[in-house]
């Protein structure tokens, strides 16, 4: 398993565009889930060691999404769809200090945190091993 519970978005990431889709939409599954929620592209990702899997609405265009989405279904990885994603409120509470108000996801490599304060980001980043790429 991974080191933290995280979500795998799984959708069409064949063009830049489509890959610039379902990162913005990765981002709203980190916002509302309150898991980290990495961009699956390609397929290379071993889906059981994921919490549950996203499956964007444009998850059966592309091979690679279809293959991880199957693949999920059929090692009962929980699978959710865009619509029970957005059934969820939006959560501001920050997932590194409690506090609620103005936290959002920040990106990290291919995976949107939890929704963190920007003034919290440098803890996170100081308490990650892994180099960090934020978003601004
Ligand atoms: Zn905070």
């Amino acid at each position: 398993m991974l080191a933290q519970p995280t979500i795998l978005v799984v959708g069409n990431a064949t063009t830049p565009a489509s890959l610039d889709d379902l990162t913005a939409f990765a981002f709203d599954v980190a916002d509302r889930l309150q898991f980290p929620a990495r961009v699956a592209v390609g397929m290379d990702y071993v889906v059981t060691e994921y919490e549950a899997v996203v499956l964007a609405d444009d998850w059966l265009d592309a091979v690679p999404s279809v293959v991880l989405g199957v693949e999920a279904q059929s090692a009962d990885v929980p699978c959710l769809t865009a619509d029970e994603v957005y059934a969820y409120p939006i959560n501001d509470a920050c997932g590194w200090c409690g506090e609620t108000g103005n936290a959002v996801p920040a990106l990290v490599g291919d995976t949107w945190t939890p929704s963190v304060h920007v003034a919290c980001v440098p803890t996170l980043r100081r308490a990650s091993t892994r180099p960090l790429a934020v978003a601004a």
